[in-house]
This record gives C-alpha cells, structure tokens and sequence, in this order.
C-alpha cells in the first residue's frame, strides 16, 4: 500500500509512504518552498514507524522534509536512507542551505524551529550511498536507475511480494552533460511525475541553449547586463557549461574579456560536479572534453567568478560595468538573484532578466512575467544595499524591499526545463508497462492533460491523479491482493499506537480510518490557512 504525503497534484514535498508487510518506507521526503513552507503530512505516522528512506535524487521538493521526519523522531532508530553518491554530496549542501533559509524565516516570523542542525546531522548520518544498481534491504528489493533529471537522479523500482512498484522521480533527458534515461523494469505500479504533462513535446533542448546565448551574448556586446535567475544545482551548470562551450566566439563579440558571475550555492555545488565528472554520472561528450582539453573545470567559462565578499558584489552593479550574473533561486524567492535584480533596478537604465525555469504561483518570478504596463512593482527578500546597513550592529539581514522593474526587460526562454515533455513521458510509462498509473508531482491542470494522453496511448486499467492521504494498494497480475487486505494494518505492531481499534481488519473499519485521516489533515491545510490569514493581517 503507497500513500502520498506530499506531491499530489503539486509540485514540491514529494513523498509516498509505502507499506510492505511489517515495514514502513519513504520515496523521497521533500519540502514545499512557498510563502510558508510546506512539509509532508505526517499527522499519522507513529514515532520510529519509518524502517528506511529512498531517495530519488537531491532537489529540496524531494529531500527538505527529512529533517522534519528526524525532528519528529518519525525514523526507527537503525533506519537508513538510500541515495547515489552525487544525490549524498548535493544533500549535504542543499540541507544545510534549507537550514539557514528556515532559521532565517522563522526569526523574521518570531517562530520556533521546526527543525536544527542537529536533525540535519542526524539525516546525513543515516546516508548509505548506492549506485546504480538492484539490492535488498530488510524485506525488499530495491534497484536504482539513471533518470537523467540532475546529476545522480534516480528512478527507483522496488519489490516486494511478487509485486512490483517503479517511482519516477523527476526525468530528465534534457541535459548537455547528463547521460540518458536508464530503461526501468515492468512494473505493476507506475508512481510518474507530471510536472510538463500539459507539454507534448518541448522545444529542442539545442535551441533553447542557442537562444540564451544569443540573447546574453548580443545584451553583453552592447553594455546591457543579464541576469538569468536560476536553480542552483543542475541548470547553473547547464547554462555556464554553455557560456565555457562558446567562450572564444563571446570573446569576439564583446571584443575583450567578457564578464561573467555566478554566486550562491552555484559555487558551492560546483565542486560536487567536478568530483563527479565520471562515467557512471555523466555523458560522453562532457567526459571527452574534459580529458582531451585537461579542463578540471569544464562547467565553468575561463572568464566567469564568483565574488567573495559584499564589496566586490557592490562594485560589481554600480553602473559602469554589465556584466551576465548567473544566481539562485530561479524564481527570485530567495539566494542572490532577488539582491543582483534589485541593484541592477537601481543602477541601471537598461538590463535584461533571462527566466528560464517554471514560475510558481506566488513567487516574485511570477509576478514579473505576468506583470503588465512599463513597470512591474514586486516585493523581494534580498540583503540590503551597503548604505542600509546598520553600522552599529553591522547587521545586514535579509529583509523585503520593494523594488521596480521595466517590463522590456523581463525575457522568457522555454525549452530549459530538466524535465521530460509528456512525449517522453509516455515513452516511460510504456515501457514500465504497468496495470496502473498514479500520477505525481504536477499541477492539477498538467497532471489532468497526461491522464488523458496516456489513457489513450498506454494499456493501463487504471490511470488516477493521486491524492494525499488516499491510499494506493498495489495489484499484481499474479494475484488480486487479496492477502495485504488481510493482514493487520501496520499500526497495530507501533507500540506508541496503544489505541482499541489497533488489530482492527475489517476492511470499512478500515475505510473509515482512511476517511477521518484524510479529514484531519484537511482540517490541518485550513488551520494553516487560517493562521496564515491571521499573520497577515
Ligand atoms: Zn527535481
Ligand atoms: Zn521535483
């Protein structure tokens, strides 16, 4: 039995509890970054109930609730959690990063900490790093599998009792420097993303590459700086890998040394891309190149940096120089890119803002390509300029500015996304070829558009949208399923679920448990919707 706690017709805290036998598992565990983080819905589950967690790969949607299960002490006490050895390094940065962002939010709310670094240790200390490959664990089986989304994504198949259940995670194929998709197993159950289900077929991945560099490459030889807000891990290297592919003719074009700066996590990931330069994580073009040319380097551009200290990020937009700044976060929420966009609206007659990523509802990104008239008003959380720090305390937190950006300058690139189109989708989901298809991580709308296409080009019985809290049971060919309704449900053995009903079997018993968990955690989203009201007035 699989529920989603999270990932259900959104995108963002991905997670699905699975239920096999006697033991509990996680796929992945994420956190939804929005005005007010969401995490996974865990009202339910009992102190140490989860035995393992398998990761599909290091994006926080899919790792930032982790430290919340620890916190909530929701993992036994020996449980591991199962990743690649580039989704470990990643996690590490990316869960100390989501650290500081939540010490920071809930000082500025005046709230506790929903989490520590100790819960944050904890969760690194449980790692077991695996490669691409099939192995047990307590009373499955577990194989991993390329998905070409982000260095060291995964699709994970599982096993147990005869069935068998493939997890998507996020797929990719849209990548100069990732390898392809690995060809999953046949599955009985299909857990697959949905994220660009409303997207047939994207637009060539080269294209879109072209026309970023065009577009930076023409604004930079005429004085005009670029930002290109973007994820810090993954399409950074993306884009700087190719700014370093066409250094030379960019040099020619600018007729000196081109400036180019990427800040934030993007340097801090980088060396995990480095490392990781290898056969089993990346293509053969990106491999070539670095050993025929030496370059230890090869995502970064001879000419590009990373500034260290706030001076040298003051004198970089002052005016005089224009130079492409590649920073985080990709939807202007946080990180740098909200700091560079407000100097560059101070400091500047003429810029360019290059997004080219999906813009949540509710982000500043959002706001911008959707904005009307000559100029777009937006609210951003950015450090302060230098002459708005307080000298005495030398205090310079992040805080929310107002800022104005010209509307000529606000440029959409499609083609980007690390995420495979619903044509690619499809592909997938045929050769799993599972009797049914719950479908994840997407917009209701985008998730609603796949169902369609792949009722009518998949032989699946059932293709559903999952819903949070409502329970999957998985079906096998080989039999009906008829022994999981029989045996008790896990609680039962949860020394902490001391409640009368707890050996209960009877199957509308069960149902209406289902029915009031699914009540309770509604109850919940109303209640922090509620509160949320309240702060906000
Ligand atoms: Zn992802
Ligand atoms: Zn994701």
């Amino acid at each position: 039995m699989i529920t989603p706690r999270g990932g259900g017709t959104e995108v963002g805290r991905s997670c699905y509890h699975l239920q096999a036998g006697d033991h509990d598992y996680l796929i992945d565990c994420g956190l939804k970054q929005s005005d007010r983080p969401e995490y996974p819905l865990f009202e339910d589950v009992s102190q140490g109930q989860i035995d393992a967690v398998f990761v599909t790969h290091a994006h926080i949607d899919h790792i930032g609730g982790l430290p919340i299960a620890e916190h909530h002490g929701l993992l036994s006490d020996d449980a591991s959690i199962f990743m690649t050895r580039p989704t470990n390094a990643l996690a590490s940065i990316l869960l100390h990063d989501s650290l500081q962002i939540h010490k920071q939010e809930t000082a500025k709310l005046n709230q506790p900490q929903q989490f520590t670094a100790t819960d944050v240790e904890r969760v690194l200390a449980r790692v077991m790093s695996v490669g691409y490959d099939r192995d047990q664990h307590l009373n499955i089986t577990y194989e991993f599998g390329d998905a070409a989304h982000l260095l060291g994504s995964a699709w994970i198949a599982i096993e147990y009792n005869d069935r068998r259940v493939v997890f998507s995670g996020d797929l990719g194929g849209r990548s100069a420097h990732l390898g392809d998709i690995d060809d999953p197993p046949e599955a009985d159950e299909l857990f697959l993303e949905s994220t660009y289900g409303e997207t047939l077929q994207h637009r060539s991945f080269t294209d879109a590459r072209t026309e970023l560099y065009q577009q930076a490459k023409q604004a930079h030889a005429n004085g005009i700086p670029v930002l290109i807000p973007t994820f810090a891990v993954g399409r950074a290297q993306e884009i700087l890998q190719i700014f370093r592919e066409r250094e030379a003719d960019l040099r020619d074009a600018v007729d000196a040394e081109p400036s180019i700066i990427y800040d934030g996590l993007i340097t801090e990931s980088m060396s995990v891309y480095e490392v990781f330069c290898q056969d089993a994580f990346m293509n053969e073009s990106i491999l070539n190149y670095r050993i025929n040319s030496g370059d230890v380097e090869p995502f970064t551009p001879v000419c590009a940096r990373t500034p260290d200290t706030m001076d040298e990020r003051e004198r970089l937009l002052t005016g005089s120089e224009a130079p492409i700044i590649i920073a985080p976060s990709g939807m202007l929420t946080g990180g740098w890119s909200p700091y560079y966009l407000r100097d560059l609206a101070r400091y500047y007659e003429k810029a360019q803002i290059l997004f080219i990523g999906y813009q949540a509802q509710g982000t500043p990104g959002r706001r911008l390509i959707e904005a009307s008239g000559d100029v777009a008003d937006v609210r951003v959380t950015a450090l302060p300029a230098s002459e708005d720090y307080d000298p005495v305390t030398g205090e310079f937190a992040f805080r929310d500015q107002e800022i104005h950006v010209p509307t000529a300058w606000i440029h959409q690139i499609s083609g980007m996304s690390a995420h495979a189109g619903a044509n690619d989708l499809l592909s997938f989901a045929r050769q799993v070829n599972p009797q049914e298809i719950s479908l994840i991580h997407g917009p209701p709308s985008a998730a609603g558009h796949l169902r369609e296409y792949l009722s009518d080009n998949t032989t699946a019985n059932t293709i559903q949208i999952a819903q949070h809290l409502e329970p999957i049971e998985i079906e096998s060919e080989r039999e009906n399923g008829d022994d999981e309704q029989s045996r008790p449900t896990h609680t039962s053995d949860s020394p902490s679920d001391s409640a009368p009903d707890s050996h209960i079997t009877d199957v509308d018993v069960k149902e209406i448990r289902e029915r009031q968990r699914q009540l309770e955690a509604e109850l919940e989203t109303l209640r922090h919707k509620v509160e949320h009201l309240i702060n906000n007035n």
